[in-house]
């Protein structure tokens, strides 16, 4: 697998291209690649059988021009600096692209939580942000799940910063219900890659029902965009974890697959499915094939094997530049991940609102305003790349671009 370093070159890339065509200059070019502040932290913590254990752990802002950092937590063993800096860029993108009010940033450590307890989990948790608690907050920096953390993880964060500071459930998002969390923010990233998907297959005239559909990835993401997709009447024929594959010609049945997956913790030896080679995933012929696991899953030793008709980019950065070229080539259509899996920030933008308002709004209220939003996103983008002859990718970053760079100017740079 390519190096973490190929996520952040994937986006110079992007941005640079974006900037020839926008005709900014190299300076600004730079300023839009760099990262603001970037902050290393090591974590020692006693492990439950006595022994001592020392985890690393980042924050990066990359650009708040637009508004207060937003992006992810990421828990798993290949964090690094490179790769946590690669992705908040990606987040500055996503939040101008979809036209919310906040900037980029993103964080990780180092470690593999299948492989530590809960009260292991809970205090390399507590301990990040006692190290990390001066650069975030509700007005400067504000975390999310990611790969590897979720809502109970994020309640952590929420309970130690309110202890340094007073209740203050805006510092972070994708809480717990119990703890501000908004209505629809488990699903959202799934629902959003529903709603991108039908604006998409609008554009091609591409008729929904009976369509197919291949998943990498049953966390989060994957799992919530069966569920989003089978209420769209997409077929989903093949899906993956971290340890095997599973395939169903007649479309996996989601809700057992979600029970299964829950209780055994793996996809193998589920009833009615065939167990098939994860390497076989992209080989299977379908409409869209969404990667939603982890970044570079794509590469040009596998590109040219994908037999799908649409890449809808579930993951942050699943493809590299070469992969993207590649199917570019091929015609292959790809939907980048500013816009596909921007349903997440956005419900994490309305939870940050209702905390900021003490308001709670109701699930029909949360949906509507996805829908709308990211309805917008995605017109605009299809939009400009039928209208410019560009790919979809290229439309995505022109205007996020040129939105971070007008904030950028408008600020007196
Ligand atoms: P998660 O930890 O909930 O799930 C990740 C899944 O990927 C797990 O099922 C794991 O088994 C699987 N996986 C890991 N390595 C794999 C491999 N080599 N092959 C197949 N499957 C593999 O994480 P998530 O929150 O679902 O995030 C997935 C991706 O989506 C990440 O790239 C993340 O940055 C991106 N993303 C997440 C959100 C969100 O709201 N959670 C929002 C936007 C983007």
């Amino acid at each position: 697998m390519p190096t973490d370093s190929t996520t952040k070159s994937a986006f110079e890339n992007f941005l640079k291209a974006a900037c020839d065509r926008l005709g900014y200059s190299e300076t600004i070019a730079s300023l839009l690649s760099l990262a603001a502040m970037e902050v290393k932290v090591e974590i020692p913590i006693v492990r439950d059988n006595g022994e001592l254990a020392i985890f690393t752990g980042y924050r990066v802002q990359h650009q708040s021009a637009r508004g207060p950092c937003k992006g992810g937590l990421r828990y798993h063993p290949d964090v690094d600096l490179g790769e946590v800096r690669g992705l908040a860029s990606l987040m500055t993108m996503k939040t101008a692209l979809v036209n919310i009010p906040l900037g980029g940033g993103k964080g990780g450590i180092a470690c593999d939580p299948r492989n530590l307890s809960s009260r292991e989990l809970e205090v390399l948790t507590r301990k990040f942000v006692k190290r990390i608690h001066r650069e975030i907050g509700p007005n400067s920096d504000i975390m999310a799940p990611d790969m590897g953390t979720n809502a109970r993880v994020m309640g952590w964060i929420h309970s130690e910063y309110s202890a340094i500071y007073g209740h203050s459930p805006a510092a972070v998002t994708g809480k717990p219900i119990a703890l501000g969390g908004s209505v629809g923010r488990e699903s959202a990233t799934g629902d959003g890659i529903g709603i991108v998907t039908r604006a998409y297959a609008k554009q091609r005239n591409i008729k929904l029902d009976g369509a197919t559909a291949v998943i990498q990835g049953f966390g989060n993401v994957g799992i919530n965009t069966a569920i989003a997709y089978r209420k769209l009447g997409i077929k989903v024929i093949a899906i993956s974890d971290s340890r095997s594959a599973v395939y169903r010609e007649e479309g996996i049945d989601i809700d057992a697959l979600v029970k299964h997956k829950r209780e055994r913790g793996s996809l193998a030896d589920t009833k009615d499915h065939w167990n098939i080679e994860a390497g076989n995933l992209f080989k299977t012929a379908c409409d869209f094939l969404v990667p939603a696991a982890l970044g570079n899953a794509v590469t040009e030793n596998n590109a040219g094997q994908i037999s799908a008709r649409a890449i809808i980019e579930g993951a942050n950065g699943p493809l590299t530049c070469e992969a993207d070229q590649i199917l570019g080539e091929r015609g292959v259509d790809v939907v980048p991940d500013i816009l596909a899996n921007a349903g997440g920030v956005i419900v994490s933008y309305f939870e940050w609102v209702q905390n900021l308002q003490r308001e709670v709004w109701s699930e029909e209220r949360v949906a509507a305003a996805l829908e709308r939003i990211l309805g917008e996103a995605a017109d605009r983008v299809f939009t400009r790349a039928a209208t410019s002859g560009l790919d979809f990718r290229s439309a995505a970053f022109d205007i996020a671009v040129a939105r971070v760079k007008d904030a950028l100017e408008a600020t007196g740079i």
